[in-house]
């Protein structure tokens, strides 16, 4: 399975694009930080697991209902012309919970569409031993990106 690194920045580099390139100024920076959060969310099962482990297991938020919630609330939050953020950021969330799922997908997978089915039908594509090397090699690509794309080097 990808590592969180990986999984936040799939999600911030792929909004970040969007924003610089197609809606400029339309999309604030909050809707990058929802989709980083929502690129980890499913993930979350981790930290509720050493809370109370007795009620969480990893995996347990791995399944496609959640964002197909999340895509029919988009739908449905567009169809009643709510306001724009609130449409928006529901699909981001369904963006960054698939994201994860292609993500993780790529390193084995989960049994998705649990309890319909408990097969895993993703293929093993990047074994575990790459992981750390994708995350160390994209969070520095990153910060090159945002030290000459968005003027940063102040915090440096
Ligand atoms: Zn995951």
């Amino acid at each position: 399975m990808a590592l969180a690194v990986t999984h936040v920045l799939i999600a911030v580099i792929l909004a970040s694009i969007y924003r610089d390139h197609i809606a400029k100024h339309t999309f604030s920076h909050f809707y990058i930080l929802l989709a980083a959060f929502a690129g980890l969310l499913p993930d979350l099962d981790y930290p509720a697991k050493l809370l109370l482990p007795q009620y969480f297991w990893h995996g347990q938020f791995h399944i496609i209902y959640v964002p197909v919630l999340f895509l029919i609330a988009t739908i449905l939050l567009y169809a009643f012309k709510t306001h724009r953020k609130y449409y928006l950021s529901a699909g981001i969330l369904t963006f960054g919970y698939l994201l994860h799922f292609m993500l993780d997908c790529a390193g084995g997978g989960y049994e998705y569409l649990q309890p319909i089915s408990v097969m895993n039908y993703c293929p093993l594509l990047i074994t575990a031993r790459y992981w750390p090397a994708i995350d160390a090699s994209l969070l520095m690509l990153w910060l090159v990106y945002e030290y000459y794309g968005h003027h940063i080097k102040q915090f440096f």
